[in-house]
């Protein structure tokens, strides 16, 4: 199996990104940090009840904590495909378990592609999230509308603002990106897997770039 992460803040469009790559591509399997947490949060798992706190204050739960999901998920994956990756690593010691269970479940680290999206439009972009609580399915309400207002296109549940989606903890979010997953960037330079591509600008382009540097 290969492994492409997806390196950008929140709010650069990693999610939209993977999971349209994923529909178009059968090889491709999206696997997002947040939706597996928000899943077990409304599942009310332990794992749930421990993270739900740190969610909601915009901070990142605890590196074991994450690092078993991902690890389970990396384990029931099947050989040919590749996971695109969003969302872990968040910081360097997440990195290095990363590096760990690959090697340990025989899964390559393709390549880490950053998208590149200024901070400035970051908050224009979350502040106009809608997500489906259903199918997971991502939304704009200027840059991607559903066809129906507040509608999910793809299984007619009522699309939702996330809870960590408000101003203040998308500031809070924004400043632990820049403290704790930004050194990611180099250190992925460092191992050569580094690309970067342009985060602004149409969904298809934006994922068709993102398919020729991965
Ligand atoms: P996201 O959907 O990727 O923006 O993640 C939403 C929230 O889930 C983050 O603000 C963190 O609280 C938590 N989270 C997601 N991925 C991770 C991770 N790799 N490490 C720690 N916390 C995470």
């Amino acid at each position: 199996m290969n492994i492409v992460i997806l390196l950008g803040a929140p709010g650069s469009g990693k999610g939209t990104v993977a999971s349209r790559l994923a529909a178009e591509n059968s090889n491709l399997k999206h696997v997002s940090s947040g939706d597996l947490l928000r899943g077990a949060v409304a599942k009310g798992t332990a794992a749930g009840v421990e993270a739900k706190e740190y969610m909601e204050a915009g901070k990142l739960v605890p590196d074991t904590l994450i690092a078993k999901m991902i690890g389970d998920v990396v384990a029931e994956t099947v050989g040919d495909m590749t996971m695109l990756l969003d969302g872990f690593p968040r910081n360097v010691a997440q990195a290095d378990i990363l590096a760990e269970t690959a090697k340990a479940s025989g899964a390559t680290i393709k390549s880490a592609v950053l998208l590149d999206v200024p901070d400035e439009v970051i908050f224009d972009r979350i502040a106009g999230r809608r997500t489906c609580p259903k199918c997971k399915a991502g939304y704009h309400v200027t840059n991607l509308p559903p066809k129906v207002e507040g509608i999910c296109d793809q299984c007619g549940a009522e699309l939702t603002i996330r809870k960590d989606d408000n101003p203040d903890t998308v500031k809070d979010r924004l400043a632990v990106y820049h403290a704790q997953t930004e050194p990611l960037i180099e250190y992925y330079e460092k191992a050569g897997l580094l690309r970067k591509i342009n985060g602004l600008g149409d969904t298809a382009e934006i994922a068709s770039n993102f398919l020729s540097a991965m």
